[in-house]
């Protein structure tokens, strides 16, 4: 895990302003793969439902199945998304949007994707409209990774407003996120029972 994190090179890509949010390859590379290092945050196998990986910000425990795939690029992504949620959770902002959260993951997972696949020339930019909403967030996934390559494209940090606020409204109307109105952000804070069952 943290050999993924320092030395994997598309996550260089992975740097950008959402809203409120900034997102640099060295929270990944140095926050994270530290946090793992020193306990911080505990490396388990228990993923709820199909996922391959998962993060519990009231545990601080990043979750990734068995049956995940370090060599598999998707499986990288999905990782890369939920270290995404591990560093907003370390910036201690308090209770926040966890549609924005979702959001910033989506786009960070889809910048690292974009750099790995080296098709940010080659797509398209093209407005996703919301009824491309689907069950599975393939509207999500499409959207982030439109919104993406044209920052890569375009060398653009900070992510337009139009922009944010259509990626957010996809997370928001996606059934698989009705109950992820707010997250907790408290870095390494956890209840003593989760200190237990952690
Ligand atoms: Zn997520």
């Amino acid at each position: 895990m943290v050999r993924f994190l320092k030395g994997n090179a598309a996550i260089t890509a992975v740097n950008f302003k959402f809203r409120g949010y900034k997102i640099w390859p060295g929270a990944y590379r140095t926050d994270v793969a530290d946090a793992i290092a020193r306990g911080d945050i505990k490396i388990g196998s228990a993923v709820n439902r199909n996922a391959a990986a998962s993060y519990r910000q009231d545990q601080d425990r990043l979750e990734i199945a068995p049956t995940a795939n370090f060599s598999s690029t998707h499986d990288q992504g999905l990782i890369l998304h939920e270290c995404t949620h591990a560093i907003l959770d370390m910036r201690a902002i308090g209770t926040h949007s966890g549609f924005e959260d979702e959001a910033v993951a989506y786009l960070a997972q889809a910048f690292f994707l974009t750099q790995t696949l080296g098709d940010a020339r080659a797509t398209p930019d093209i407005p996703v409209p919301l009824s491309e909403n689907t069950k599975n967030g393939s509207g999500i996934y499409q959207e982030a990774k439109r919104i993406a390559a044209k920052a890569l494209r375009t060398g653009t940090y900070g992510i337009e407003e139009k922009d944010a606020a259509n990626l957010v409204l996809l997370v928001t109307r996606h059934p698989h996120y009705q109950d992820a109105g707010e997250y907790p952000s408290n870095r390494f804070r956890r209840t003593f029972l989760n200190n237990l069952v952690r």
